[in-house]
C-alpha cells in the first residue's frame, strides 16, 4: 500500500517511519523496515500500527543511512507479522517491498521452490526477492549485470501492477526501483535520494520530483538518481515541481 525508501547523509530510520506515519491515511494492517546496517541488511516488520513499528525499533540501534519501509494492505496472504513487507531473499542478501499485485506469483513460486527456494510468507511479493537474488547471484558471478539489472530481469517475469523498491547487501547505499500500474515517485533533497509511493512522504525534503511511468525505473544512491528503461538505457524523465501546501 505505501512505499518509502531514503539513501543519503543521515540515518534512514527515522526518515522511513515519518514516511510510513504520513502514508497511514491509506490505510494499513502492517508495517516494516529494512535497513543496511553494517554489511548486513536488517529487517523489523510488526503487524498493526506504524508507531508499534517505531516502538519496537528504539529496540535497535540503527544507524544505516540507507533504508527501504512499507505499509501493507494485504491480497496475498493474511495480515500478520510474517507476511508484513520487506522480504527478503533466502540469504537475506535482498529486500524487496512492494505495492500492487503479482498474478503469476503461484506459478513463479512452484518454479522457483523447484530450484531450491525456500518461501518464509504466503505472499505474491516474495516471488519478487528470490527472482532478484537469482538473477543478481548469477549476474555477479559472470560480472554481467548488477542490481539494476537484476531487478530489470525480475520484473520481466511478472504479470501483475507493481510498485518496487528494492536493495542488496552488495551494493550498500543503493536503492532501484520501478512501476507497472502502481504508482512510484522519487525524488533529490539536501540529504540524500528519496522514493515513495506518494509524494507526501517526501515532501519535506524535496519538492522537485519525477513521477516515474510504467517501465521506468531508478537507481537511487546517496549522490543521485539515475533513469533507465528496462533495457538498462540511460533516459531522462519529465520532471515536476509540487506547489501545494500540507
Ligand atoms: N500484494 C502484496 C501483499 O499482499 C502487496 C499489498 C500492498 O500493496 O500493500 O503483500
Amino acid at each position: 500500500c505505501g512505499i518509502v525508501g531514503y539513501t543519503g547523509a543521515s540515518a534512514a530510520e527515522p526518515i522511513l517511519v515519518e514516511g510510513l506515519s504520513r502514508m497511514e491515511y491509506r490505510g494499513y494492517d502492517s508495517a516494516g523496515v529494512a535497513i543496511q546496517q553494517g554489511a548486513a541488511i536488517e529487517v523489523v516488520c510488526r503487524k498493526g500500527k506504524v508507531s508499534e513499528l517505531a516502538h519496537t525499533l528504539e529496540h535497535f540501534d540503527f544507524t544505516g543511512t540507507c533504508g527501504i519501509g512499507h505499509t501493507r494492505w494485504a491480497t496475498h496472504g493474511k495480515p500478520s507479522e510474517a507476511n508484513a513487507h520487506p522480504h527478503t531473499s533466502c540469504a537475506g542478501d535482498i529486500a524487496v517491498v512492494h505495492n500492487g499485485i503479482i498474478e503469476n506469483f503461484a506459478e513463479l513460486r512452484e518454479e522457483l521452490i523447484g530450484r531450491g527456494h525456500q518461501f518464509k510468507s504466503e505472499t505474491d511479493t516474495e516471488v519478487v526477492a528470490h527472482l532478484v537474488e537469482e538473477a543478481y547471484q548469477r549476474m555477479r558471478a559472470e560480472n554481467s549485470g548488477d542490481l539494476r539489472a537484476a531487478v530489470a530481469e525480475a520484473v520481466g517475469r511478472l504479470v501483475g501492477a507493481y510498485g518496487l523498491a528494492v536493495m542488496a547487501d552488495g551494493e550498500p547505499g543503493t536503492i532501484v526501483t520501478c512501476r507497472k500500474d502502481s504508482p512510484i515517485v522519487v525524488g533529490r533533497g539536501q540529504q540524500g535520494s528519496y522514493v515513495a509511493s506518494d509524494i507526501i512522504a517526501m515532501i519535506d525534503a524535496t519538492r522537485d520530483v519525477v513521477v516515474l511511468a510504467d517501465d521506468q525505473m531508478a537507481r537511487l544512491t546517496p549522490d543521485g538518481i539515475e533513469y533507465f528503461d528496462l533495457e538498462g538505457n540511460a533516459i531522462v524523465p519529465e520532471a515536476t515541481h509540487v506547489d501545494w501546501d500540507i
